[in-house]
């Protein structure tokens, strides 16, 4: 196996399926199957879980909602999402635990590293909800920072589109994929790959980056396993 502990994040909005809201219990289901399949192999698997499905800080704000107040409303839908994905990986038998930045200890343990290291050791998934407990962020500054605290492998950011490349994929046929790019590279091009607070915070911290498409059966467990899936981001 390629790697020994791994820090996945997932957006928000990769829970919808093909609806326009909210979660797709079919896409979980699939998700918590794949992610089962890592977890067999021995690898150690967090998750980070994004919001983007439910509510975004800066979509309230435009609406002219206090910004601090939408935020705090962005990470209680992680906390939603990551009690939802929770429930899919124990129905494959996963044994999980949901550590939140924000305590609602009624319903999840608060963020304790140490705690969440033991977890993983265990073999235990420990899903991170409420990103990283401060408005103004997002949930990729939340995965990065989770994952070099709990001294990931990599952060692997499961997204619709397969990787890295040199112009919108989505909008321009004939767009080039990178199968890896350094961070300088990155930034030089102007390519978007997370926020720049997530991403210099990856870079500074010399933690790779693998952005690879979730949707396709299979790509996580091959991605582990050393297959070249997706686009590796690294010094
Ligand atoms: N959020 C926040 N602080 C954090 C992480 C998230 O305030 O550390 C809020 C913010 O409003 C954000 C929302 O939670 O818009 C959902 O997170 P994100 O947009 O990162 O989710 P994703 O795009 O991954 O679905």
């Amino acid at each position: 196996m390629q790697y020994k502990r791994i820090l996945l994040k997932l957006s928000g909005e990769a829970l919808m399926g093909d609806r326009p809201y909210g979660i797709d219990p079919k896409r979980l289901a699939e998700y918590a199957k794949e992610i089962k399949e890592v977890v067999e192999k021995g690898i150690e698997v967090a998750i980070v879980i994004g919001g983007g499905n439910i509510f975004r800080g800066v979509a309230g704000a435009s609406n002219g909602m206090d910004r601090v107040q939408g935020d705090h409303m962005g990470m209680l839908a992680t906390v939603i999402n990551g009690l939802a994905l929770q429930s899919a990986l124990e129905d494959e038998d996963v044994h999980t635990r949901l550590q939140t930045a924000l305590e609602i200890k009624e319903v999840a343990e608060p963020y304790i590293k140490r705690k969440a290291i033991r977890h993983l050791e265990k073999g235990r998934v420990v899903i991170f909800g409420a990103g990283t407990g401060n408005p103004y962020f997002t949930t990729d500054t939340a995965a990065v920072l989770r994952a070099i605290e709990i001294n990931a492998d990599a952060i692997l950011k499961g997204t619709r589109v397969d990787g890295v490349y040199n112009s919108d994929p989505e909008k321009n046929a004939d767009a080039i994929k990178f199968a890896t790019i350094s961070f300088k590279d990155v930034i030089s091009k102007g390519l978007k790959v997370m926020d720049m607070t997530a991403f210099t915070l990856s870079q500074e911290n010399k933690l790779p980056i693998i952005i690879f498409d979730m949707n396709k059966k299979g790509n996580l467990i091959k991605l582990v396993s050393g297959e070249k899936i997706g686009t590796i981001i690294d010094n």
